[in-house]
């Protein structure tokens, strides 16, 4: 390879830009030319291709979003769109690509590899639902977002002995859910993967615990059950508890990245533009049993995980 380039798709997340620097300066390091395209598959196919420097990348390390800006291409997704997007990928001599995103980025990147455009996908969403990595660019500043802001609610919510259903990101995965759980003791914590919309087993829980003397009681309920503020007037009206829904929404996906989302993506980063050095293609960085790994796009795609029940079991029996 002699230009790489690299683009940022899906959802943003922090520590992205610690991907893109690192991606940007190893390049360089090794003697590549590097090129930015914006606005993901979208912006490949408007040709929105910026070349970078060394400077390009500089002060970002620390800043949440992506500089390269993120979208979702509905023509990326028909077989027209990827022909076009490895034509204007030839046409501006990027025989390597470093796609920074979720599964869906990953369809599109395996996709350009097919068509000769040498690519590497890294692992960036904060909902940590990408089965063949333990680790996502994002999900630590993320949960550590939502952990701060539950603290505070948990605060005023004691004061006034409420019961406070708090909103958390992850439309398909639960684990920002299951982490803020553990990490703020809440007392129920509703994952898409688990929740049977048994709302009568929960309001018998906050009456309980009431009746134990609990001051407050927390439901950590994740985006895809959402419904947090009928939820709320229905437990309310159960219960005679004041109940309030805080829905935390996109604060987090924002944020100065963490020590971890900032270390991880600049490894993640460096690694894929190794592989591409290596003539490798098609395939994932990943961070599996303590280890950074690569693996084939279309094994990834397959692969599912799911939240661990054990773990599960431990947030709920820690409440009790
Ligand atoms: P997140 O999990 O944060 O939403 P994501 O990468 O999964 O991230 P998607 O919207 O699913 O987000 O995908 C991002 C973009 O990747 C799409 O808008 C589209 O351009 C491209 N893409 C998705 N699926 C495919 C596919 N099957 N073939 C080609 N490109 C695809």
């Amino acid at each position: 390879v002699k230009t790489i380039g690299v683009l940022t798709s899906g959802g943003d997340a922090p520590g992205m830009n610690a991907a893109i620097r690192a991606v940007v300066r190893t390049a360089i390091h090794k003697g590549l030319k590097v090129k930015g395209i914006m606005r993901g598959y979208a912006g490949l196919l408007q040709e929105e291709i910026v070349d970078m420097d060394s400077t390009s990348v500089s002060d970002i390390i620390h800043r949440g979003g992506t500089i390269l800006y993120t979208a979702r291409c509905q023509e990326f997704i028909t077989a027209e769109g990827q022909k076009k997007g490895a034509e204007i990928c030839r046409k501006h001599n990027i025989d390597g690509i470093v796609v920074i995103g979720g599964d869906g980025s990953f369809r599109g990147a395996g996709k350009l590899s097919a068509l000769g455009i040498n690519t590497i996908g890294l692992p960036g969403t904060i909902d940590l639902d990408i089965a063949c990595t333990d680790y996502t660019i994002g999900f630590d500043t993320a949960v550590n977002t939502a952990m701060e802001a539950i603290d505070k609610v948990r605060d005023t919510s004691t004061s006034h002995e409420r019961c406070s259903i708090i909103e958390v990101m992850g439309r398909n995965a639960g684990y920002i859910a299951l982490w803020c759980g553990f990490a703020n003791g809440a007392e129920d914590i509703l994952l898409p993967e688990r929740y049977d919309g048994d709302e009568q087993s929960l309001i018998n829980r906050i009456i309980d615990n009431r009746k134990r003397g609990k001051k407050h009681h927390i439901i950590i309920n994740a985006e895809g059950i959402g419904h947090s503020a009928s939820m709320a007037r229905r437990i309310e009206a159960a219960t005679g508890i004041e109940t309030r829904a805080t829905i935390l929404g996109h604060m987090q996906r924002g944020g100065a990245p963490t020590c971890k989302d900032r270390v991880y993506a600049s490894i993640m980063g460096a690694r894929a533009v190794e592989l591409l050095c290596e003539g490798k293609s098609n395939r994932v960085v990943g961070y599996k049993h303590g280890e950074y790994v690569d693996i084939d796009i279309q094994e990834a795609l397959a692969m599912t995980k799911d939240i661990p029940e054990d773990q599960y079991q431990i947030s709920k029996m820690l409440v009790r």
